[in-house]
């Protein structure tokens, strides 16, 4: 035990040692200021000293990484052309009222705008042979699977625009459809919701755009 703790106590001296060296300040006959590592007569001493410090010595991969919050994902606009506006935002009580689309975003946009996939992911199931309000409510639409396990889904399509087919793996931007008035809605809009499934079924979540959005008074433009 004994040479235990003398070993450690060598061990610490070791690491907490310095490196000095000592050089010797003197003025010949000429009156030139020299520096010597050899002492002289009438000489000044200086003892440079570098403290050892272990960190210096350690690899640069075993630094801990710093962990950042990982921002949440926002949204480009879901399709080209415009600018159009918000008619009716999350919580609008025209029908953004039930927990499926309380988080919805209505924007009005002429019939045939190109819709475009805010994100990536796999096309989970499609509607394209709706004609006018239909049978269901959303019209036709594209429901897309994100890989973080949400959904993003694009309502009341134009009949038979529908470009993409379940399965199919669809990047940023790439088409889906086009703008239309089908389902329950009561002009040409876009209606884009991301939801997620829960305990309590399929509900809408919140999520931004990536860039403002203006917004125009409720024309009443539905679900
Ligand atoms: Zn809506």
């Amino acid at each position: 035990m004994l040479l235990r703790l003398l070993l450690f106590c060598g061990l610490a001296t070791v690491a907490t040692s310095t490196l000095a060296m000592t050089l010797y300040k003197s003025t010949d006959a000429h009156g030139e200021v020299f520096f010597s590592d050899r002492q002289t007569p009438g000489a000044q001493a200086f003892v440079i000293q570098e403290r050892r410090t272990e960190r210096v010595s350690r690899p640069v991969l075993e630094r801990p990484k710093p962990r950042y919050p990982q921002p949440a994902y926002r949204y480009p606009l879901p399709w080209r052309g415009g600018p159009f506006r918000l008619t009716q935002g999350p919580n609008g009580s025209f029908s953004h009222t039930d927990a499926k689309s309380r988080y919805a975003m209505d924007i009005a946009m002429p019939e045939g705008t190109p819709i475009i996939a805010a994100r990536s992911g796999v096309v989970m199931n499609i509607e394209n042979e709706q004609v006018g309000r239909g049978n269901d409510a959303s019209g036709n639409f594209v429901r897309v699977q994100h890989d973080d396990g949400t959904q993003g889904v694009y309502l009341h399509l134009k009949q038979g625009s529908v470009s993409v087919r379940p399965g199919q793996r669809v990047r940023v931007g790439g088409a889906l459809g086009l703008s239309g008035n089908t389902g329950n809605s009561s002009g040409p809009h876009l209606h884009f919701v991301v939801q997620q499934h829960t305990e309590a079924g399929l509900v809408s979540i919140p999520y931004e755009f990536n860039q403002p959005v203006g917004t125009l008074p409720n024309f009443a433009l539905g679900n």
